[in-house]
């Protein structure tokens, strides 16, 4: 049991150390930071870089679709969605989004 060494009200938690072989329940876990930096433009284009509440313009529903890397495999995170049929919905605004974005921008 953890105790706070303070006196500020602290929730006391219990902390149960269980034995687990990773390897064998075939466990895999990734971490993804994202930080929102204070820009003039977005990164890739030249949208403004701002977070809007207000009603979309309109929607842009993607579907998961594994393609070739650059080493010839499949992204394996990718596959698993593309089995569950995961989709994402973007929120899109004239003033603020491009085609970049959506990937629909041929270089
Ligand atoms: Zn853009």
């Amino acid at each position: 049991m953890l105790q706070s060494t303070n006196n500020l009200k602290t929730p006391k938690m219990e902390v149960v150390a269980i034995q687990l072989d990773y390897d064998k329940l075939g466990f895999k876990a990734g971490v993804e930071i994202h930080q929102e930096l204070l820009t003039s433009r977005k990164l890739f284009c030249f949208c403004k870089p701002v977070l809007k509440t207000d009603e979309p313009q309109f929607l842009v529903k993607r579907f998961f679709r594994p393609v070739l890397g650059e080493m010839g495999k499949y992204d394996e995170a990718m596959l698993v969605e593309y089995e569950k049929g995961r989709t994402i919905v973007y929120e899109v605004y004239d003033d603020v989004n491009c085609t970049y974005e959506i990937d629909e921008t041929c270089m």
